[in-house]
């Protein structure tokens, strides 16, 4: 039974992994959260549970032994002096009792002094001090490591430039107002840019920019709750916090002193009664022992201090009905149902609307027009809708029909295997035509110079182009829509539009595959795709005979890309725009498309390779068949013999010895690239 159960288990833990990791990865790095923080806390809780009851599966991978995410590799990099932990979570007033208990037993003290402060949402940063002047700053990065933000840190108004007579640390968080967040997002949405999720993602966007001109115009506050110094002895929290405020930094003003668990619990309620009305977001209320000895005698885990606990609020909650659900079409076709409410007032915001995320979150919620419905905005601007009111559901309701076809064309619905997403993959479909071309004319596609973002808007406003062919048609209508007359359109430049027009008429087979947009099909796919087919006689071939499953013979491709590769070729109008290009396999196209050259023999040819790390296009055994194939060795272990070493996800200690060794590092897409085509 507990085999079976823990067979079970282990399939459920190894899916938590892959989705919180994915979360993690656009919530840390992209600063593009996916799914709101109740979620992902909700998922993590899950997987938490898990690793108590077999702690047999817990993997380093997991998000329990991990901080944050490593530092972008767009970043110099910082090393901090001491760790910057997380803080470890509590949910209810038991979890407050159990962490007072520990720290009594720990201690060997009755009476603990809490200081008590709001947990702000933003992100971390540390900044450094020398001789009085700040002289650098970072985020948190993994907790070692962060990425050096210093000229970014410049720009924020109320950090003080210099601390009299003060060499050392000074560590808080950077955030972003509510007003100035709601200002940012409204001029975002004026000129059609994405708008933040949250107040945090916002603050986080804004301070992990290469550009610290972007910073800078964008307003961010920074809050002190923490000073690492040589030459100061704090003796409590408190004094830090007095020290800060008197050397000109912000400090929380909702702060208290409390010296035994209910004074801590009457905080906290007023604390989350205020919390709407506050101008920063919060979302718990930090406790940590005011006494800095027995902090430190208490010491930490490898993710949390042991002296500190968030004690979290809950997430802000609200009902009403859902009046209608519809389906939009995003820019790259995903097909996302949105429920249309009665307006509803959360957390000081009025809702509308709520995405219903894709066709199975509906279909498992079972969310139906007419419902009643509990909705919840965890501090997220997109809130969602969490379950609805089965027992005032209207008996005449009906579950939610999703289309089978897109709401914008009216092309056939696909979906890939291993996808959440139900997608529209016509080229002309309005909805998604100019993301399309875009993208159909970029650098690592046709690449045509002058035909930037800004010229495919007009020319497709204007009618010019509605799909890619039209391109190759410019100059030909331009004899009656004349564009030379055009305001900003000068003789030369619209020559110089042709002349790169006509030149990326001859392309490579990868670069054309590329450009077509299929899902799944990206640099690395078309190069293996191009290579396998060497011509388009053979790629045209295999489409016009609905062959894609011949795509799997190749390393690193599977059933999932074939079908999408199927799907989006059975698609009657991509299908013509295919021909029209390169050619319907018997008269030519408007375009020329230049022949795969063989392949270089031997590429690896006596080198010894390492892989580290997890890889998603191909699978140990597969790399190491590849290497050999080339006349490479496919070593275990990293020595100064290496020739080439390379990284998946979460490579580890393998990497730090090559980065050590200064052995060439590439990734697993820079891997598929050269074992196909060239030595680097
Ligand atoms: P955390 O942000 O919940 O807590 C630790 C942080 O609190 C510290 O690093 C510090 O920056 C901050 N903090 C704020 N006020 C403080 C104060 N007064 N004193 C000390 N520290 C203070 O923990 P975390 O590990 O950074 O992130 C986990 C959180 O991130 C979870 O709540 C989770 O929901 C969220 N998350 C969300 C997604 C998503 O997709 N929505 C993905 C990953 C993580």
């Amino acid at each position: 039974m507990r085999d079976s159960l823990s067979a079970d288990k282990k399939k459920r833990y190894a899916e938590l992994l892959k989705v919180l990791s994915s979360y993690s990865r656009q919530y840390y790095i992209f600063d593009d959260p996916q799914v709101s923080d109740a979620e992902y806390d909700s998922l993590y809780n899950e997987l938490l549970e898990i690793e108590k009851e077999f702690p047999e599966l817990k993997s380093e991978k997991s998000p329990s032994q991990k901080i944050g995410a490593q530092a972008s590799k767009n970043f110099k990099k910082i090393r901090h002096s001491a760790p910057m932990l997380s803080l470890e979570n509590a949910y209810n007033e038991e979890d407050i009792a159990n962490f007072f208990d520990r720290t009594r037993k720990a201690s060997g003290k009755q009476d603990i002094e809490l200081v008590l402060e709001p947990k702000l949402d933003g992100l971390s940063a540390s900044i450094t001090y020398n001789n009085e002047a700040l002289v650098c700053a970072a985020t948190r990065g993994d907790g070692s490591v962060g990425e050096d933000v210093t000229q970014n840190i410049f720009t924020i108004q109320n950090i003080p430039r210099k601390i009299s007579a003060f060499s050392g640390e000074v560590r808080g968080e950077v955030i972003m107002l509510k007003s100035d967040f709601q200002e940012l997002n409204r001029l975002r949405g004026i000129a059609g840019e994405k708008l933040f999720a949250n107040p945090r993602n916002a603050a986080a966007g804004s301070l992990r920019q290469l550009d610290s001109q972007i910073t800078a115009s964008r307003n961010l506050t920074f809050f002190a709750y923490s000073v690492l110094s040589n030459e100061i002895n704090f003796s409590t929290q408190k004094e830090v916090l007095d020290f800060l405020r008197v050397n000109g930094f912000t400090v929380a003003d909702k702060i208290t002193i409390c010296r035994n668990q209910s004074e801590t619990f009457a905080f906290y309620k007023e604390i989350e009664k205020q919390r709407a009305e506050l101008e920063y977001d919060i979302d718990g209320i930090v406790y940590k022992i005011n006494d800095l000895a027995l902090q430190r005698s208490l010491g930490s885990s490898t993710k949390f201090p042991r002296h500190s606990i968030a004690y979290k609020f809950p997430a802000e909650k609200a009902q009403t009905t859902v009046l209608n659900i519809i389906t939009q079409v995003g820019r790259t076709g995903n097909i996302t149902p949105v429920a249309e409410l009665k307006p509803v007032t959360i957390g000081g915001v009025v809702v509308s609307r709520a995405t219903l995320h894709n066709k199975d979150e509906l279909e498992k919620r079972d969310i139906r027009i007419g419902d009643r419905v509990i909705l919840q905005r965890a501090g997220d601007v997109i809130p969602q809708v969490l379950y609805p009111i089965l027992q005032e559901r209207p008996p005449s309701s009906a579950p939610f029909e999703f289309p089978t076809n897109c709401p914008c064309c009216g092309s056939d619905l696909i979906r890939g295997e291993d996808e959440a997403a139900v997608k529209c993959i016509n080229m002309n479909c309005e909805a998604q035509v100019v993301e399309r071309l875009i993208h159909f004319v970029s650098k690592h596609a046709f690449n045509i110079d002058g035909l930037g973002e800004q010229n495919i808007k007009f020319f497709y406003d204007e009618g010019i182009i509605k799909n890619p062919v039209d391109i190759f048609k410019i100059e030909e209508k331009n004899e009656k829509f004349r564009l030379e007359k055009i305001e900003g359109w000068g003789k030369q430049s619209v020559e110089n539009l042709f002349k790169s027009i006509n030149n990326s008429k001859i392309i490579s087979l990868d670069k054309f595959i590329y450009s077509l947009g299929i899902p799944q099909v990206g640099r690395a796919v078309s190069k293996m795709t191009a290579n396998f087919f060497r011509d388009y006689s053979n790629f045209i071939d295999c489409i016009r005979k609905k062959e894609g499953y011949k795509l799997c013979e190749i390393n690193g491709i599977g059933r999932s890309i074939a079908n999408d590769f199927d799907n989006f070729f059975a698609n009657a109008s991509n299908l013509k725009i295919l021909e029209e290009l390169g050619g319907d396999g018997n008269s030519n196209g408007i375009i020329t498309i230049t022949e795969v050259a063989a392949p270089e023999k031997n590429i690896f040819s006596g080198q010894s390779i390492v892989f580290t790390g997890v890889f998603k296009r191909f699978s140990r055994d597969e790399a190491k068949e590849l290497v050999e194939k080339f006349g490479g060795r496919a070593a275990s272990s990293v020595s100064p013999k290496t020739a080439l070493v390379v990284a998946g996800e979460n490579a580890g200690q393998k990497l730090d010895t090559a980065r050590k060794l200064g052995i060439k590092i590439i990734s697993e897409d820079e891997f598929l690239e050269i074992s196909q085509f060239e030595i680097s």
